[in-house]
């Protein structure tokens, strides 16, 4: 971890042509930093504004500015700074026109004095500013070391620090709302009051679940178990969710497979003009396959095609085929499985349905707008178990139908505890099952009357397990591992 000593600097906002962009700086030196190269009519030295107040004025390169006022008593080093180099002279080498954030430590985003830059979205100006800021003394920020800054200064915890990054990069409206409750301590809370209900616990043991008094030490006991039992309860409810947070991070994966030519492309198509299709990809996914991302009610849903079964007809083409449907079962959470409706069923229509049977799927027959030729005892035995759609993905009869069918039946699973109330990771999750493992065993050795070292020891790693999360007990290479994770900037 880097000192907290030194100021950062990075610009804040997307590198690219933008109305406004955003240059951060953070740390002891921040407001002098910024003051040696701001000029302004009004303002002659940003170390005295107040906190929480903008500045118009002007980045410059030189420095002294000839517009800055007389050295006063107290800042007679202003007119040691480095010389502007060659050419920044003329115009007195400003570089852009600004608004300056002041926020003075502790009332700020890291903690930390911060000053904010909005100077316009020229990735040219805003990475000159930059310059600017570490040749004053900023050190360029490490990715997530603001935020890391934020969490050192007691800010924020962990969970709403990760919910920053989770923030950023939501895409549907569930995502974004769920994220938001994370950052705003909601999850904390939660494992907090977790963390509070087996506190007493070990005070509990210390007085002794064994004691001479048999009828106390069995009431004691009882009482453990009971409490024991109500807080894994509680993390059994909590991991319930842990799925939707993961499909409102990633996304829902429909796959949809079929043999060639029965119009899986252009269900896709279909499918997607019918949807609001989101543009940003979701990083991480596959690329044999063809994938779209749309919002269904808020929950994100990668669609994926297997296109790259349109290689030919040879029997190594058609195997090749088949080996990509099977994987894009295995990737998908719900597949559909796509049939021509007006062409009889093949044993190649035999062998998809054969391969979408170990995923939740429903059957698609396509083109009905044709003249049918499908035989209905196509979907029989093991296939009959699915709905089944009739529809044209070519005049879009029946789409609707079929969009209602997943929607409903994919969504319901994902939406049994309610709506997104925690948005879980990998790293949460991992640790609330470790927290509710060590209740079990907790409990199991005090009903088989362990040691009360023993039912103490699996308490206190409970409790390890679940300050972990919210950061109280985290190492430094937890805490690096998830703010490399982070952007610069962030
Ligand atoms: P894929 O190989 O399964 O992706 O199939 P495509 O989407 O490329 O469609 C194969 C052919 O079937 C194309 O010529 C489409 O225009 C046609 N097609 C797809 N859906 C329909 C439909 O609902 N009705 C009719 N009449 N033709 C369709």
């Amino acid at each position: 971890m880097e000192s907290l000593q030194d100021t950062i600097a990075a610009v804040a906002t997307p590198l690219g042509e933008a109305g406004l962009g955003v240059i951060r700086i953070s740390g002891p030196t921040a407001i002098s930093i910024a003051n040696r190269i701001f000029r302004s009519k009004k303002v002659h030295d940003l170390n005295q504004v107040p906190t929480h107040t903008c500045h118009f004025g002007v980045i410059t390169a030189m420095n002294p500015s000839p517009l800055a006022p007389p050295p006063q008593q107290g800042e007679g080093n202003r007119q040691t700074y480095p010389l502007p180099a060659e050419g920044e002279g003329k115009g007195e080498g400003l570089i852009d026109e600004v608004v300056v954030s002041i926020f003075r430590t502790p009332h700020s985003y890291t903690g930390e004095d911060v000053v904010e830059i909005s100077a316009h979205g020229s990735p040219f100006v805003l990475q000159t500013v930059l310059n600017l800021c570490l040749r004053e003394g900023a050190r360029l920020a490490g990715p997530g070391e603001f935020t890391q800054r934020a969490f050192l200064h007691g800010k924020m915890d962990l969970t709403q620090a990760e919910a920053v990054a989770d923030l950023i990069r939501s895409k549907t409206d569930q995502a974004q709302a769920a994220a938001l409750a994370q950052l705003q301590g909601h999850l904390a809370a939660e494992v907090r009051s977790l963390r509070n209900d087996l506190l007493p616990l070990l005070a509990h043991i210390e007085v002794g679940l064994d004691h001479s008094d048999e009828d106390h030490a069995f009431l004691r006991r009882e009482e453990f178990l009971k409490k024991c039992g109500r807080s894994q309860a509680a993390l059994d409810q909590i991991l319930a969710s842990a799925r939707l947070g993961k499909i409102l991070r990633e996304g829902l994966r429909i796959a949809i497979v079929g043999r060639p030519n029965v119009g899986k492309s252009s269900l896709l198509n279909a499918l997607l003009r019918e949807e609001r299709a989101i543009v940003t990809p979701i990083p991480g996914t596959t690329r044999d396959t063809l994938e779209e991302s749309v919002d269904w009610d808020g929950i994100p849903v990668v669609l994926t095609d297997t296109a790259g079964l349109r290689s030919g007809s040879s029997d190594l083409a058609e195997r090749l085929g088949m080996e990509r449907t099977r994987q894009a079962v295995a990737q998908a959470d719900w597949v559909i499985g796509v049939f021509d409706g007006s062409a009889p069923s093949t044993p190649e229509d035999r062998q998809v349905m054969e391969a979408c049977l170990p995923k939740p799927h429903v059957w698609a027959i396509n083109k009905i707008d044709l003249p049918s030729r499908w035989d209905s005892g196509a979907f029989s035995g093991p296939y009959g178990q699915a709905p089944v759609a009739p529809l044209s993905a070519k005049t879009g009869v029946g789409l609707d139908r079929l969009v209602q069918w997943v929607k409903t039946l994919a969504l319901k699973e994902t939406s049994s505890t309610g709506q997104a109330q925690w948005l879980l990771n990998a790293r949460h999750r991992a640790a609330l099952e470790r927290a509710r493992d060590a209740l079990r065993r907790a409990r199991e050795a005090a009903q088989s009357e362990a040691f009360e070292e023993c039912v103490a020891l699996e308490i206190q790693s409970a409790l390890q397990a679940l300050g972990e999360i919210i950061g109280e007990t985290a190492t430094e290479d937890l805490l690096d591992q998830i703010f490399s994770q982070f952007c610069v900037g962030k």
